[in-house]
C-alpha cells in the first residue's frame, strides 16, 4: 500500500490500463486518491479495470488505439470533456511484443512493435502536454514504460529492444522540452514481470531469467506501479528525464 492521499483528486490517464501493468498502476493511482481515466484498446478490458478501482464511480473508461494520431486527440479530447480537466498525470503503458529472431523478423511485426510501443508513447506525450499547456495547468508527470530490454537487448526482440530504447531517448527529451512548463518525465524500465505479455513467453525461457534475478523472483505488476506511482506525486518533484529500472537486480 502507498501514501493514501498522495495523488488526492488528480486525474491521471492510464493507457494500456486494461493490462496486466497498466491495470496495477490504475489500482495504484486510484487507492492513492486520484481520478483514473482507463485507456486500452481493447475496450471492454478497460471498463473492467475501472469498476473495480477504489471508488469505482469517480473513474472511467476509454478504448482507444495508442498509435493512431486522431484515436489519440480524440481520447484526450473525451477526457478533458468527462473530467473537465486534463489529465495532469499520465502513465503510458500499452505496448506490444511481436517477437521473431532478427532473421526470420518480417517488417510487418518490426512496423506493429514500433507504431504501438514507440509512436503511441509519442502520440500520447503529446497530447497530454499540449493539453496541459492550452489549459495553463500547473505542471504535471509523464511515466512512460520502456523495458531494460532497451538496453542490453534481448533475443527474438529486435523491434521490441528498439522501440523501448526509443522511449527512453523519447522520454528525455520530452524532459528537457517541457521541464519550462513544470511537466516532468521519466521512464520506467521493468525487467521481466508476470503478465498476460510475458506468458507468451516459454516457461523454461522466463524460469531461466528468474533464475538470474538477484532477488530471486520475476516481477509483478504491482513492483511497477509503486514506481509509477512515486514518480506521478510530489514526492519525486526534482526527478524528471529519468530512467528506473524495477528488475530486482536483473542485468545491473
Ligand atoms: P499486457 O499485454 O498485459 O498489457 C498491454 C496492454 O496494452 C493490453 O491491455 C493491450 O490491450 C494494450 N494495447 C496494446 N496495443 C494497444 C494499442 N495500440 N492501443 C491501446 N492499447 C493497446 O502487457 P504488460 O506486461 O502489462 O505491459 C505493459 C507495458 O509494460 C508494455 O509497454 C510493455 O512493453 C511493458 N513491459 C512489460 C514487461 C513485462 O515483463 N511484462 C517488461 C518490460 C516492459
Amino acid at each position: 500500500m502507498g501514501s493514501a492521499g498522495r495523488l488526492s483528486a488528480v486525474l491521471a490517464l492510464v493507457t494500456g490500463g486494461g493490462g496486466g501493468i497498466g491495470g496495477a498502476v490504475c489500482a495504484r493511482l486510484a487507492r492513492e486518491g486520484a481520478r483514473v481515466a482507463v485507456a486500452d484498446g481493447d475496450a471492454a478490458a478497460a471498463a473492467a479495470v475501472a469498476s473495480r478501482l477504489a471508488r469505482a464511480g469517480e473513474h472511467a473508461a476509454f478504448g482507444a488505439d495508442v498509435a493512431s494520431a486522431p484515436a489519440v486527440a480524440h481520447l484526450v479530447a473525451d477526457v478533458q470533456a468527462h473530467f473537465g480537466a486534463p489529465p495532469a498525470v499520465c502513465v503510458a503503458c500499452a505496448g506490444v511484443t511481436r517477437d521473431a529472431f532478427l532473421l526470420r523478423l518480417s517488417e510487418g511485426d518490426f512496423d506493429e512493435v514500433l507504431r504501438v510501443n514507440l509512436k503511441g508513447t509519442f502520440l500520447v506525450t503529446q497530447a497530454v502536454a499540449r493539453a496541459l499547456v492550452e489549459a495553463g495547468a500547473p505542471g504535471g508527470s509523464v511515466v512512460t514504460v520502456g523495458s531494460v530490454v532497451g538496453k542490453v537487448g534481448n533475443l527474438g526482440q529486435a523491434n521490441y529492444a528498439a522501440a523501448k530504447a526509443g522511449v527512453e531517448g523519447l522520454t528525455r527529451t520530452c524532459a528537457k522540452e517541457l521541464a519550462r512548463f513544470g511537466i516532468r518525465c521519466n521512464a520506467v524500465l521493468p525487467g521481466f514481470v508476470a503478465t498476460p505479455m510475458t506468458a507468451k513467453v516459454p516457461p523454461k525461457v522466463l524460469q531461466k531469467f528468474a533464475d538470474q534475478v538477484p532477488l530471486g523472483r520475476l516481477g509483478e505488476p504491482q513492483d511497477v506501479a509503486d514506481v509509477c506511482a512515486f514518480l506521478a506525486s510530489p514526492e519525486s518533484s526534482y526527478i524528471t528525464g529519468a530512467s528506473v529500472e524495477v528488475t530486482g537486480g536483473l542485468f545491473m
